[in-house]
């Protein structure tokens, strides 16, 4: 029988195993400490020394079980991190059933990849429709780039507001940039001073971490959720830096006329199938590579290029990569088709298109944001 501790910061039972799952310890470190039996795990360590904390990761639905003690005794405010580039695929299903009627706003991360010209009010506008059509009523949108503290002035003044009454729960899937708002959030609330890690339910709350800000309230960073919808899910980290954009986006226009193709790596590929030449301008990351064929022999092109010539996904991740399945859309200028996690492209004339994207990555269709 292997005696069991707990962390005297979170709770959660020490384990030496996984580094991204709660409680844990290298197991050099659980050695040494073995005398008074006195743990904090390497997360609660580094908040406590560093104020840095480090992410953790949890399947969705033992998190919604989490959430739900929420809503019964006490008041809370729900701040959900999205990813401006995957909204849909950061959205946490059933969030808005398990947190009751707590009130929940929405932090749209990373706003400094869109270009400089984008129109904020026209992101927000259709932050909320695709927040409402997935069931989310948020009480507000705010557009952030967690790492550049300017941007966060909006939200900080209203954690400052809500803090006086409730609790601030930060939630948000994994990449997303939880950790990076959060340790924004450690120094400008901490500053110096140590920050102490108290579980206010032992037991209940593993793997929840407190940040105190008044004597009653804090901000309570919960466990980032590994979420399956995601893009990212679907590749390895070369490939995640290669396709997910993390500079800014540059557009890149085709001329093409009708039976030509454009794929975005092996992850999508769009048909011109019918309306006079037309201009196809695409919002993605530099480094994914856009090719332009024939439809005629499309398909065939994707079958023998796809993980080389047509990448990413690349050659040892394409088996795991969900199947292109394809839709018909009617585009009109003024508009976007934005690929989850992807980005987007404009047309300059109404144009007929097939577009073919990864089975289970959303497809929105919305009005232009530049
Ligand atoms: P978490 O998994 O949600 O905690 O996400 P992280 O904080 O680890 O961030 C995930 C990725 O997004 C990292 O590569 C970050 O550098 C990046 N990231 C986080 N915030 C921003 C931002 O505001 N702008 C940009 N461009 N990248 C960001």
């Amino acid at each position: 029988n292997k005696e069991e501790f707990q962390c005297i910061g979170c709770g959660a039972v020490i384990q030496t195993e996984n580094p991204s799952e709660a409680g844990y310890l290298p197991a050099s470190a659980l050695a040494k400490g073995m005398d008074d039996g006195n743990f904090y795990c390497q997360r609660c360590f580094r908040l406590r020394h560093y104020n840095e904390l480090q992410d953790l990761t949890i399947d969705d639905d033992v998190f919604l079980e989490k959430l739900s003690a929420i809503s019964e005794d006490e008041d809370a405010l729900i701040i959900n991190v999205v990813d401006i580039f995957d909204v849909e695929g950061s959205l946490i299903n059933g969030l808005r059933r398990f947190v009751g009627n707590q009130p929940i706003v929405v932090a749209a991360n990373k706003f400094d990849l869109l270009p400089k010209v984008t129109k904020e009010n026209r992101v927000k506008h259709w932050l909320k429709q695709v927040l409402h059509q997935n069931g989310l009523q948020a009480e507000d949108v705010f557009l952030i780039s967690a790492n550049k503290k300017h941007t966060l002035e909006p939200l900080i003044e209203l954690i400052k507001k809500a803090v006086l009454s409730k609790n601030i729960y930060i939630v948000g899937v994994t990449n997303v940039g939880k950790s990076t708002l959060i340790n924004q959030l450690i120094a400008y609330f901490g500053g110096e001073k140590e920050i102490i890690t108290t579980s206010n339910h032992p037991g209940t709350t593993l793997d929840m971490i407190r940040i105190p800000l008044t004597e009653e309230h804090a901000i309570v960073d919960t466990p980032g959720i590994v979420h399956r919808t995601q893009l990212a899910h679907y590749l390895n980290r070369d490939e995640i830096k290669t396709l997910l954009p993390t500079k800014p986006l540059k557009p890149m226009t085709f001329q093409l006329n009708p039976d030509q193709t454009i794929f975005i790596g092996a992850a999508a590929r769009v048909d011109f199938t019918r309306g006079k030449r037309a201009s196809f301008t695409y919002y993605v990351s530099k480094d994914a590579t856009l090719h332009r064929t024939k439809t005629e022999g499309a398909e065939e092109f994707y079958l023998k290029h796809r993980g080389e010539l047509l990448s990413p996904p690349f050659k040892d991740t394409l088996e795991n990569f969900p199947e292109l399945v394809s839709r018909t859309i009617q585009l009109k200028p003024d508009y976007d088709v934005a690929i989850s996690g992807l980005g987007w492209f404009t047309v300059n004339e109404p144009v007929e298109i097939v577009i073919w994207t990864p089975k289970g990555v959303a497809l929105s269709i919305r009005e232009a944001i530049i």
